[in-house]
């Protein structure tokens, strides 16, 4: 029994129409099940008073505790500005080869920067993150070809250079990931 399905944990009240078009985009991506949970856990215990953000680290370790399972690789979705301590900020964390994951939508809207809301491109900024973070969880890397989704990304502009989807190379370990 390997890995069964991707777990969309909604821990930030994301709506339906945007957690399908995640869905299908992760499930065109993974080729797993992809089940969405509903979860309004209060974050504010991971809130961090003098950053005023909140710490990536110890939500995934809440996450990995509540929700790791070996049947499901677990994505949680926040609004949440999140950090660790050695960055500003960061729009998603995983462990390498782990079960549980976060992105953060955050820092992906235009209106964070003071441009058009773009709802479109929002949700692909999600999708590419998501498909990130589970990269990681599937035991990848960063990787340096262009366009790859498993790119690092430091600023949202690195986002929307990606594509949405793996390189060959990435698209082949990912397989054994999935079915080691
Ligand atoms: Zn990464
Ligand atoms: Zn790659």
């Amino acid at each position: 029994m390997g890995i069964q399905k991707i777990t969309l944990l909604n821990l930030g009240r994301f709506d339906r129409n945007i957690l399908e078009k995640i869905s299908s985009a992760v499930h065109l991506e993974f080729l797993l099940k992809v089940e969405v949970i509903e979860n309004h856990s209060d974050l504010t215990v991971f809130f961090d008073s003098g950053r005023k953000q909140y710490n990536g680290n110890s939500l995934l370790k809440m996450l990995e505790a509540n929700f790791g399972n070996d049947e499901s690789k677990t994505m949680a979705l926040v609004t949440v500005d999140l950090f660790i301590p050695i960055l500003t900020y960061i729009f998603g964390q995983a462990y390498l080869g782990g079960r549980t994951g976060i992105t953060s939508s955050h820092r992906l809207s235009n209106e964070r920067y003071g441009l058009e809301k773009d709802e479109k491109l929002f949700t692909l900024r999600i999708i590419k993150e998501v498909n990130h973070e589970l990269g990681h969880c599937f035991g990848l890397i960063h990787c340096h070809q262009p366009g790859c989704v498993m790119q690092s990304s430091t600023y949202v502009e690195d986002i929307d250079q990606k594509e949405t989807g793996f390189c060959s190379s990435c698209a082949e370990k990912l397989k054994t990931g999935i079915n080691p």
